[in-house]
C-alpha cells in the first residue's frame, strides 16, 4: 500500500489532488491506537480537506463512514477520525464480520462547503487507496452524497443503487434487542411491559426503536430538539417528553441515548435514575473512566459498538460477496443479544468493565486473525 501512493505527490498529473502519509505526524495525538496509515487528501482548487484513518485491515478492507464537519482544529479533526476508525475496528471485529476498521473525516460545513467538485475530488482520493477504506454515511454526508461518489469509485457502501440502502432501520433493531438482553440479564425477565425507558433522539434510530419499545408495551419518556418529533411521539406512542438534559434524570429503568456521543460523563452519570443503558449513540462514554463510574454506581452499561453494529452489518453484506441478502443479516443482528450476554458475564466474572471487556474480546478476535 505504501508503495501505491508516494507522500506529499500529486496522485497524477492530471488532477490538483494531493495525498500524504501523516501517520507518523499525528502519532502522539489522543486517539491514536498503532493505527496502520493515516491520510491526508487536499485540493485546495476543490475545497477539499480530507483526512482518512486505518486502524486495521488484519480482518477485512477498513470500512467507516465520512463525517463531514468543521472541526475547531485539524488536530481535532485528526483526533475524531483517530478514535471513530477505532471504534470500527471494534465493532466489526465483535460482530464477527470480515472487515477492518477505518473513518474519514472532511473538514468542512456540510451546509455550505460541500460541492460536487469536493466530492469528486474525494472519489479521487478513495480510488488511490485501492479498496484499502470502504466509505459509508455518517454526519454531513448523505444518502446522496454515497450514490454520488459510487458513480466515481467502487469504494462506497450504503449507497441506493444496488447497495444495501439505509441501514437505520438495522441498528435499531440490534439496540431493540440488545436492551432486551440487558433487562434480562439486569432482572432475570427480558418483558418490556410495563419498563420505563428514556429515548434521547428521536431521529432514524431512535424513532424505530420507540416505536419497536411502545409495541411491546414499555412506557416510554423521549426528548429531541425538535418538537414536532415529540409531539408525534407523544400521539403515536403515548411519550412523555422532557427538555434537554432532563431526559438523563428522567424516572426510568433504561435510558437509551441515541442522540449524541459523549452523554455519558462525571457531570451526567451521578444523574441517571436508570440502572440500565442501552441505546445507539456512537461513542457514549466521554471518558474510559466513565465506564467505571458507571459500574461503581451499579449501572449496567451495554457497550455503544456491540448493541448499535446492526447498521455496519447491514452495509457488510454488501461488500464482498456482491449479493446482498436480507437473511444473513437479520441471523447476524439476533446475534447481538447473545454477544451482550457473554460481555455481561465476563465482566461480572472478571470485575471488569463492560467496555473494557468489549475491547479485550474485539482485540482478541484481530490478534487470532493477525497470528
Ligand atoms: P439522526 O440524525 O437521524 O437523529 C438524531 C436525532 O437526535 C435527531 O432527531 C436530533 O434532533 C436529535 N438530537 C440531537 N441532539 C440532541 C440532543 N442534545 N438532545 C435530544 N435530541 C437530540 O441520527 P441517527 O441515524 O438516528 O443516529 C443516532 C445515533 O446513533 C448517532 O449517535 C449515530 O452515530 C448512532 N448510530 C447510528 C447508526 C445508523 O444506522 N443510523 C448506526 C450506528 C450508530
Amino acid at each position: 500500500m505504501q508503495n501505491a501512493l508516494k507522500s506529499r505527490q500529486a496522485v497524477s498529473a492530471a488532477t490538483t489532488l494531493e495525498i500524504s502519509d501523516i501517520t507518523a505526524e499525528v502519532a502522539s495525538l489522543p486517539g491514536f491506537d498503532a493505527h496502520e496509515q493515516v491520510w491526508l487528501g487536499r485540493d485546495a482548487e476543490r475545497g477539499l480537506e480530507a483526512i482518512v484513518a486505518i486502524h486495521t485491515t488484519t480482518l477485512g478492507p477498513a470500512l467507516g463512514g465520512t463525517r463531514i464537519w468543521p472541526h475547531a482544529s485539524f488536530e481535532a479533526g485528526v483526533t475524531d477520525a483517530l478514535r471513530l476508525s477505532r471504534g470500527m475496528s471494534f465493532k466489526s471485529a465483535i460482530a464477527g464480520l470480515a472487515l477492518g476498521g477505518g473513518k474519514a473525516v472532511i473538514m468542512a460545513d456540510p451546509r455550505k462547503d460541500k460541492t460536487p467538485d469536493m466530492l469528486a475530488a474525494y472519489a479521487e482520493m478513495l480510488n488511490a487507496l485501492v479498496g484499502q477504506y470502504i466509505t459509508a454515511e455518517d454526519v454531513g454526508m448523505t444518502l446522496a452524497d454515497a450514490d454520488f461518489l459510487a458513480e466515481r469509485t467502487p469504494n462506497v457502501s450504503g449507497t441506493t443503487k444496488g447497495g444495501s440502502g439505509n441501514p437505520s432501520p438495522f441498528t435499531a433493531l440490534g439496540t431493540f434487542v440488545g436492551l432486551k438482553a440487558a433487562l434480562q440479564h439486569r432482572t432475570g425477565s427480558d418483558d418490556l411491559k410495563g419498563v420505563r425507558v428514556a429515548v434521547q433522539g428521536l431521529g432514524s434510530v431512535g424513532w424505530a426503536l420507540c416505536a419497536r419499545l411502545h409495541a411491546e408495551g414499555a412506557v416510554l419518556t423521549v426528548c429531541d430538539l425538535d418538537d414536532a418529533r415529540t409531539e408525534r411521539a407523544a400521539q403515536e406512542f403515548g411519550a412523555t417528553s422532557v427538555e434537554g438534559p432532563a431526559i438523563i434524570a428522567a424516572d426510568a429503568d433504561i435510558f437509551a441515548p441515541c442522540a449524541l456521543g459523549g452523554v455519558l460523563s462525571a457531570q451526567t452519570i451521578p444523574l441517571l435514575r436508570a440502572k440500565i443503558v442501552a441505546g445507539a449513540a456512537n461513542n457514549q462514554l466521554a471518558t474510559a473512566a466513565d465506564g467505571e463510574r458507571l459500574r461503581d454506581t451499579g449501572i449496567l452499561y451495554a457497550p455503544d459498538y456491540v448493541i448499535n453494529a446492526g447498521g455496519v452489518i447491514n452495509v457488510a453484506a454488501e461488500i464482498g460477496s456482491g449479493r446482498y441478502n436480507v437473511d444473513g443479516v437479520m441471523d447476524r443482528v439476533g446475534r447481538i443479544p447473545a454477544t451482550l450476554t457473554r460481555i455481561f458475564e465476563r465482566a461480572h466474572q472478571e470485575g471488569r468493565t463492560t467496555d473494557a471487556v468489549a475491547e479485550v474480546m474485539a482485540r482478541e478476535i484481530i490478534e487470532a486473525a493477525r497470528r
